[in-house]
């Protein structure tokens, strides 16, 4: 059935001019015969395309090793169970393809921008499957950067998917159990329940926040005699949250070292071994879990390109967010992947969200022969958002900064209403009520 159905795209890609569909009953803005548009990536910048193109204009054709869209600024709460992961996660096909076919679980691996051709793997069963498209849009996002410090991949969590949440979330309470059995000696109990996080961005600072209210509200609970055992260490070589107001950084700064079982640590980490990690001083620090989150690199796809790139090799795009030198092509670009070298963004899903929307519009613009009508790419910060634990929130907007508890609601309302659907509306207060009433669930599968 699966082999029918690549054969049928793979028929259909053979010739895009036969393909293409034709429209019928449109308003005469409309071409008569409907673009081929190929979207690369399931995230924040692609989704957002997905959601808000004309789809009465083009064939659209989404391929991703992901089937769903993944809200990541609540990532972290799931990763001790404070939100469910089915909360944040919104499958792609809810919104309506022409043709159930227009969705594969592949990964591109390949472009050839001369013929219009990606080539991409299923991740069912490794199969090629070819695409012919009139536009494309990459939005394939990037990976965590490990600087080359030796045993990261070995040794170390992510933090990007629901898949590394879920991996984070069974260790850390294999961990517990692990301490809990009779016989284990005092320093391989303290280790096991030591917790490090290396990088002081908000995804560090975030995963640490909801460390410390599971140390709080449920270790305390459930491992009463083991709480005090339990430590959680924060390396950054600079100042935790760059990215926000100096004022809220000292802020977080204080609150974290307030914490007895939290250390803030100003160093970096040379390696990081099964048990523990060096550190730049030749500190040997015991551990159980690492969790590594210092900033972007290039997805193998991207960095494989033959296109323009800066030197943290993201795609270089121009305003319109083409990439450069590549007009006649049709290749755009989006999100953490992309570079606007009239204004470099930050690699944000607030930024990639809006370049999604934008470039929805204009590829509208170009499929109706309004393209003198196409302005290019602009973006206004809205602000941003962390939480720092214990029903502590930061919020820095451009009007103004807020602090403490009213900051952690409204970091909570502002989520709540920008997520995707309705079902994840219903779907994540009912968490964090249950989380509050009932305590976390710490059942391991
Ligand atoms: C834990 C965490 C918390 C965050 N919190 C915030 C926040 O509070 N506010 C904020 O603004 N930003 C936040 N971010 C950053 C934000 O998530 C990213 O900037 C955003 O996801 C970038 O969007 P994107 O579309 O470029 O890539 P992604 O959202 O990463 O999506 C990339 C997509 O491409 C797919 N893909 C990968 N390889 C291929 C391939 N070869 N072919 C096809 N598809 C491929 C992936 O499966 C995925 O679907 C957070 C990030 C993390 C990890």
């Amino acid at each position: 059935m699966f082999r029918l159905m690549l054969s049928r795209l793979w028929c259909c890609t053979c010739n895009p001019v036969q393909c293409k569909g034709v429209v019928r009953n449109f308003s005469s803005s409309i071409p008569l015969s409907r673009q081929r548009l190929v979207i690369l990536g399931t995230g924040w910048g692609s989704y957002s395309v997905l959601k808000h193109i004309d789809k009465k204009l083009f064939d659209v054709i989404v391929v991703s090793p992901r089937n769903h869209f993944l809200f990541t600024p609540l990532l972290c709460s799931t990763t001790v169970g404070t939100l469910e992961f089915r909360s944040i996660i919104e499958p792609v096909r809810n919104t309506g393809f022409r043709d159930e076919h227009h969705f594969q679980l592949a990964e591109a691996i390949k472009l050839c921008p001369e013929q219009r051709e990606i080539t991409c793997r299923s991740t069912l069963n490794e199969e090629e499957i070819k695409f012919q498209y009139d536009k494309l849009v990459i939005g394939v996002g990037a990976v965590s950067n490990t600087f080359g410090v030796p045993g990261v991949y070995e040794n170390a969590f992510f933090l990007k998917e629901i898949a590394d949440a879920r991996k984070i979330r069974n260790q850390i309470l294999k961990n517990f159990e692990l301490a809990m059995q009779p016989g284990i000696d005092e320093d391989e109990k303290k280790r096991l329940l030591h917790f490090v996080i290396v990088g002081g961005g908000p995804t560090g600072v975030e995963f640490g926040a909801e460390l410390y209210d599971f140390v709080k509200q449920d270790v305390a609970r459930l491992y009463a005699h083991e709480k005090e055992n339990v430590r959680v260490t924060l390396i950054e070589a600079q100042h935790i949250l760059p990215s926000f107001d100096e004022k809220l950084r000292q802020f977080a700064e204080r609150k974290m070292r307030q914490r007895n079982q939290f250390k803030l640590l100003q160093s970096s980490v040379t390696e990081v071994h099964k048990d523990g990690v060096t550190l730049k001083d030749g500190t040997r620090m015991p551990c159980s879990m690492v969790v590594w989150s210092t900033g972007l690199a290039p997805r193998d796809f991207t960095a494989s390109l033959n296109l323009p790139k800066n030197k943290s090799q993201q795609l270089v795009v121009d305003g319109y967010l083409k990439i450069k030198g590549q007009e006649d092509y049709g290749i755009f670009a989006l999100g953490d992947c992309s570079f606007v070298e009239s204004h470099p963004y930050p690699c944000t899903a607030q930024v990639a969200e809006r370049q999604g929307q934008y470039l929805a519009k204009s590829l509208t613009l170009y499929a109706t022969g309004r393209q003198s009508e196409v302005q290019e790419f602009s973006w206004i910060n809205l602000g941003m958002l962390a939480y720092v634990g214990g029903y502590q929130g930061l919020a820095d907007f451009p009007t103004g900064k807020l602090q403490g508890f009213k900051s952690w609601i409204v970091w909570r309302s502002v989520y709540l209403t920008k997520l995707g659907s309705w079902r994840g509306r219903f779907q994540v207060p009912f968490d964090w009520a249950r989380t509050f009433f009932f305590g976390r669930d710490i059942s391991q599968f």
